[in-house]
């Protein structure tokens, strides 16, 4: 162990290195790799063939400019990027990302882990991510377009069907699809419809990819919780977000028997003791783009807390964090543990702090990992991809049929190799494991490439 434990400590020093100020991306491979370690062990070829460092490496990094004008004619000049990680498994995909927090080092490690992501889906698509420091926040669709279409004007070369498939990410949503798609059409003169995922459904988007993650999430946690002979069914659910990821996992949560009491904005969290109306919140947050505290006006039994951690307080059998990053800090964990929460499942990215989850996984309370619970999204995006290459597009019911199969195979492959490799309830190290495994095993199979 020790002889693998210490090619993990070089491939990471060699990151420090050669990038010291790529930090998140560092831990983030720390983390991943450190849970490799036993395959490494049993697998000498991995090191021989180098595949650690291979793997940290990207395969190609694009950065760029991207001009454009505002409303008034100034001129502004942004920067691009986009990183092409791994293509062993199938074409880079991953999502672009428009916020002005954008770097080169939190595009890698999202890139990274995107590759793990994928590889879980079993379906062919390698990992990137990509974007700009560009902020969409309060610009016209007319600057918004100006610079999605010189954004798209370099990407271009980068990308096609066959070889990189980008998708919304924070700050690009259906309208930005619509006018990278746009360009890219009319630059290409071609309808590659398989070019971008998320796109609406009249030019070729996917039924059910709305729902997708917040679907996923649930199919995953109810395959783990049917494992140990726990039914959803009267569970009560600590949800957080009232977005895209959490909308969808209230919505199936109650369609399994489940009763969620709880949603919440970047303000403050809503208690309704009888289980939250998804009607009203869908009306709040997608027809009016209110605030989730109005909800209390129309459900005088329930409760409005301002500020966001305090959800995590309320009694419940389940927590699904579905809001965003970092959610879930040791504090936080410890209250949830404390009030007998017997399984948390991660519907947004890394919504748990690392004293988290080894709080929850020492307390053994059933984990679900981002990576693997919340990949119903890019699953079906690379449905999405299928149904363009075929020129046809799915039922709704054919698509979640696909997607339920999916996330049971992502369970059962992520416990496999936990039982095999780590703690059998380890599933973030089983689905580390099972990916690294899928796409190390391809790269020596195409040799040094
Ligand atoms: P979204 O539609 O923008 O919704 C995000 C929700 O989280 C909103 O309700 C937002 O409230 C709330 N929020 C934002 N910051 C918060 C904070 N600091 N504390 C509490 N709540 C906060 O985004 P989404 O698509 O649901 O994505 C949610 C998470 O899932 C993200 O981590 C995303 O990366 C991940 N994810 C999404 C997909 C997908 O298919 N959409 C797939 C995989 C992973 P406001 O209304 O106040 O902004």
């Amino acid at each position: 162990m020790a002889d693998m434990k210490q090619y993990v400590q070089d491939t990471l020093d060699l990151i420090a290195k050669r990038d010291p100020e790529q930090k998140q991306f560092k831990t983030t491979v720390s983390k991943v790799l450190e849970t490799v370690v036993p395959v490494l062990e049993k697998h000498p070829e991995y090191k021989e063939q180098k595949i650690l460092e291979r793997m940290v490496e990207p395969e190609r990094v694009v950065s760029f400019r991207v001009p454009w004008q505002d409303d008034k004619g100034e001129i502004h000049i942004n920067r691009g990027f986009r990183v092409q990680m791994n293509s062993a498994v199938g074409p880079y995909k991953g999502g672009l990302r428009f916020h002005p927090s954008v770097n080169l080092d939190i595009l890698k490690f999202l890139a990274f882990e995107q590759v793990y992501k994928n590889a879980l889906t079993g379906l062919p698509i390698g990992g990137a991510k990509g974007g700009s420091d560009f902020d969409p926040h309060g610009k016209s669709d007319n600057e918004v377009m100006n610079f999605c279409q010189s954004f798209m004007t370099e990407l271009y070369r980068h990308i096609g069907p066959h070889v990189d498939v980008p998708a919304g990410d924070i700050g690009v949503g259906g309208r930005e699809i619509g006018y990278l798609f746009g360009q890219y059409k009319r630059i290409r003169n071609a309808y590659d419809a398989a070019v971008l995922t998320g796109k609406r459904v009249d030019y070729w988007g996917s039924l059910a990819r709305p729902e997708a993650t917040g679907y996923g999430l649930l199919y995953f946690v109810k395959n783990m919780l049917d494992d140990k002979n726990i039914s959803l069914k009267d569970k009560i659910l600590v949800i957080s977000g009232s977005g895209n990821v959490a909308t969808y996992a209230i919505e199936k949560a109650q369609q399994l028997g489940a009763k969620p009491v709880t949603c919440s904005d970047s303000n403050g969290y809503v208690y309704d003791p009888d289980g939250i109306d998804l009607e009203a919140v869908k009306e709040i947050k997608q027809v009016r783009r209110g605030r989730i505290k109005e909800y209390v006006k129309t459900h005088p039994q329930a409760e409005y807390h301002e500020g966001c951690t305090g959800v995590w307080s309320v009694k419940c059998d389940i927590a699904l964090p579905c809001a965003t990053q970092g959610e879930i800090d040791l504090e936080s964990a410890k209250k949830l543990v404390a009030n007998g929460v017997i399984a948390v499942g991660e519907g947004a990215n890394m919504p748990s702090s690392l004293e988290a989850i080894d709080y929850f996984q020492q307390n053994k309370v059933l984990f679900a990992p981002a990576k693997a619970a919340n990949a119903g999204g890019v699953a079906v995006s690379a449905l999405e991809m299928s149904q363009n290459s075929e020129r046809l597009q799915w039922t709704f019911e054919e698509v979640d049929n696909k997607l339920k199969d999916i996330m049971a195979n992502i369970y059962r492959s992520s416990k496999t190799n936990a039982e095999k490799y780590a703690d059998p309830d380890d599933l973030v190290a089983g689905a580390n494991i099972t990916a690294f495994v899928k796409v190390a095993d391809i790269m020596i199979a195409h040799g040094v490439v």
